[in-house]
């Protein structure tokens, strides 16, 4: 079966549902391919926190209504070291803006419905095998529809790679075409989905000699927990008394404060790995979102990234089609690769800043207090942390 569209869009996820928006709207014609179920999409727990300018861009395109009215905003983190703390008014110091607090699953269900209201055409349970002239201006795609033992291929004239980082696209880019620039950080993450309200108005990020731990905040009901751990240590080795004993103590200050358990809804291990392919784009195939780039959750930016490939490549895309200016599309990678690189350093900044050293080096351990007594007493440092951390 061959069908004919403009763009397929390769990957529901948050780089793929904003493009498929924008692209409806702009009148291009595009059929978004998906290899999970409706419902397992919308269920899947991942990124909470939408930087400022992620919001400006849904509400630009009407595509914020969901997060209007459900999302909590929030200006203050909270920074903890040895029984002490401190907040930094992040969104007062940007300028008066803030996050919004709306799990990822949330905005995904929002922009899957404002597709189809649209009429977009949304194929689930739909897994893309292979793609086909990527190098050529008549790209294809083959995939196939969970309970069919045919395969069914769309042609299209560009092709956007959004499936994740271990995803089909990255991987047509010739290797002797693209730079993929790798680092493994040097800790591991246990992160947990907990059914517990949040025992903090303000996002944590603790440090203690034990390891780095945070919580994170959600919905009213469902918190997020990281556990700085052994990169490679398995769920296994964190029963749930381990893990609420554990985020007491590094969580603890020298004043009244506890932290509320719930049923622990997920825990996983995390890679803490960092990945940009360069170039982004190979022919007329453009990668968005992490299968271009990989970030660790630390400073919340990879589906903030997502966002914003996306944007940028619904503009390049449609002036393309419709108006055959190619300029935009050629300069994709190079408009998005500053910004990705930045919210890379921030990342890595940030966790040098809150992780215990994985070699127990009291060196690095005395450095470590230094900045962030920096990040305490200095207007210039938390200035420019504000501005990193909101994405102002
Ligand atoms: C624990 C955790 C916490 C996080 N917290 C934050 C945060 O607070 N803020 C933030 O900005 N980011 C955060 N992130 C990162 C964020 O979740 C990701 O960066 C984001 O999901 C990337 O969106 P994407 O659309 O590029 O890819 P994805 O969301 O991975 O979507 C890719 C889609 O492609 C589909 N797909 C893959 N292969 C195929 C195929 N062969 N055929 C068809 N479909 C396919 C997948 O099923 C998936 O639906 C967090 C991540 C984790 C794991």
């Amino acid at each position: 079966l061959r069908e004919d569209t403009a763009v397929v869009i390769v990957g529901a996820g948050p780089a793929g549902l904003l493009l498929a928006n924008r692209l409806i709207q702009e009148g291009v014609d595009c059929v978004v391919l998906e290899r999970h179920t409706r419902a397992a999409v919308e269920a899947r727990a991942r990124a909470g926190v939408l930087e400022h300018r992620s919001a400006e861009l849904l509400a630009r395109h009407g595509l914020a209504d969901g997060m209007h009215a459900a999302a909590a905003k929030h200006g203050t983190c909270e920074f903890r070291r040895d029984g002490t703390r401190f907040t930094v008014p992040y969104g007062e110091l940007a300028g008066g803006v803030a996050h919004w607090v709306y799990p990822q699953q949330f905005l995904v269900r929002d922009l899957i419905a404002s597709f189809l209201e649209a009429g977009g055409d949304l194929r689930f349970a739909a897994e893309v095998g292979e793609l086909a002239e990527v190098a050529t201006e008549r790209p294809s795609v083959t995939y196939r529809q969970a309970g069919e033992d045919r395969q069914r291929t769309l042609r299209a004239r560009l092709v956007a790679g959004c499936d994740g980082p271990k995803g089909v696209c990255a991987r047509q880019v010739p290797a002797g075409a693209r730079r993929v620039y790798e680092r493994q950080h040097e800790w591991g993450w246990l992160t947990v989905l907990a059914a517990a309200p949040p025992s903090t108005e303000h996002p944590i990020y603790a440090l203690h000699r034990r390891g780095f731990a945070g919580h994170m905040l959600r919905t009213a009901t469902v918190s997020r927990y990281y556990l700085q751990c052994v990169p490679g240590d398995p769920p296994e080795n964190w029963p749930a008394e381990r893990i609420w004993s554990e985020l007491d103590a590094r969580l603890a200050v020298d004043e009244p404060w506890s932290l509320t358990r719930g049923e622990l809804l997920e825990t996983r291990t995390l890679e803490m790995r960092s990945v940009v392919s360069v170039p982004m784009q190979h022919g007329s195939l453009y990668l968005a979102g992490d299968a271009a780039h990989v970030i660790t959750p630390v400073g919340a930016k990879g589906a903030n990234l997502a966002l914003a490939d996306a944007d940028v490549l619904a503009t390049a895309m449609t002036r393309y089609l419709r108006d055959g200016d190619r300029a935009a599309l050629d300069a994709y990678s190079d408009t998005r690769l500053p910004a990705i690189w930045r919210a890379q350093a921030f990342s890595r900044w940030l966790m040098e800043l809150v992780h215990a050293p994985a070699d127990g080096d009291g060196f690095a351990a005395q450095l470590q207090r230094a900045r962030m007594d920096e990040l305490r007493t200095n207007p210039s440092l938390a200035a420019w942390f504000a501005g990193q951390y909101v994405g102002a």
